[in-house]
């Protein structure tokens, strides 16, 4: 099976009936674009630009961040490369940040993290920023923003790319052709206010690590509770129909950027939502690549539509019979 997997690096994920399914990875540390050439992967749906700080003794200078994005988008050449503005603080404490004024956190997983902290920390947002417009001269950057809970939270974040983009412009410095900003759909609150962030999108990507754990109030971590919330229950899939129709009706790219995109029968369903960019760990790209080719996209939108207005009792069990009798 590795063999065939293999076989499929340079083979497009195109559903039977004709649909391209964009196949991304996701990525941290310089060395991880590499399986972009090993998979044949679309690009890179999300860089976790934190490794960097948490593999650090101390802050990264902003030079040193910047030469590793640039090394990124080099190596990636002109396959896409979607840069997560840093998600530190919660449960990745850094040694060299003073998280003392976050006292000590019952829940670190909704805790102040990700864009919470960051904004506060206007300093490090704004290095980060810069270093990643500087390495993203001459090329589109495309950034998103973790934990968004509130619109103002991406006008926030968005403003501080835009006065570092105007304030190296000023200095005549050389800047990316078009800066894409995007925002992470992992607070379930933010679906509620949905319409109003998504006009000032260019991509939204989804979250499913974080989102099913605030979705089901149940922590990702826990061996206790993993086995009793399913990403294919209704809740989960109903959640990702009404946010991801909601995005395409207003023309904004919706993907997945979860563990649950790199699972094959999760992706299915996920396709089956009219879901078709997912950006997965590199494993699992020659496996999801298989599966969508030899999927009816057409097919399994039909059912599960049917399925998501009438949840059959096992949603899982339901899902892989049918994916069998079709031979996918
Ligand atoms: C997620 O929450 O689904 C996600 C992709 O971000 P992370 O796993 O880094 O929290
Ligand atoms: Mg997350």
């Amino acid at each position: 099976r590795r063999a065939a997997f293999a076989a499929l690096k340079g083979v497009a994920p195109e559903t039977k009936d004709g649909h391209r399914v964009t196949v991304m990875v996701n990525a941290g540390l310089r060395d991880d674009v590499a399986a972009l050439d090993l998979t044949g992967a679309d690009g890179i749906g999300l860089f976790r630009t934190e490794f960097q700080f948490l593999v650090s003794a101390t802050m990264p200078a902003r030079e040193r961040q910047q030469r590793l994005y640039r090394d990124v988008l080099d190596a990636a050449g002109d396959r896409p490369v979607v840069f997560r503005t840093v998600d530190i603080g919660g449960d990745k404490a850094l040694p060299y940040l003073d998280h003392d004024e976050a006292g000590e956190e019952e829940n670190p997983a909704m805790g102040w993290r990700a864009l919470r902290l960051a904004l506060e920390r206007e300093g490090l947002m704004k290095a980060q920023a810069r270093a990643l417009i500087e390495a993203g001269a001459g090329r589109t950057l495309s950034v998103m923003f973790p934990m968004v809970s509130e619109p103002w939270e991406f006008d926030q974040a968005r403003a501080i790319f835009e006065a570092q983009r105007g304030w190296l412009a000023d200095r005549g410095k050389k800047l990316p052709t078009q800066i894409r900003y995007g925002a992470m759909l992992e607070v379930p609150a933010l679906a509620e206010v949905l319409d109003l962030l998504l006009p000032k999108l260019n991509f939204l990507s989804i979250g499913t690590n974080d989102l099913t754990q605030f979705l089901f109030a149940a922590d990702r971590a826990h061996p206790k509770l993993a086995v009793r919330y399913d990403w294919l229950s209704p809740a989960i899939l109903r959640f990702l129909a009404r946010v991801s129709g909601q995005a395409r009706a207003a023309n904004v790219p919706v993907a997945v950027c979860g563990e649950m995109g790199g699972r094959p029968l999760e992706a299915l369903a996920l396709i089956g939502l009219g879901i078709d960019r997912l950006s997965i760990t590199p494993a699992a790209v020659g496996p999801i690549k298989a599966m969508v080719r030899s999927l009816d996209r057409a097919a399994v939108m039909v059912q599960m539509a049917d399925w998501l207005a009438r949840p059959p009792a096992d949603m899982r069990a339901t899902l892989s019979d049918w994916a069998a009798a079709q031979g996918v």
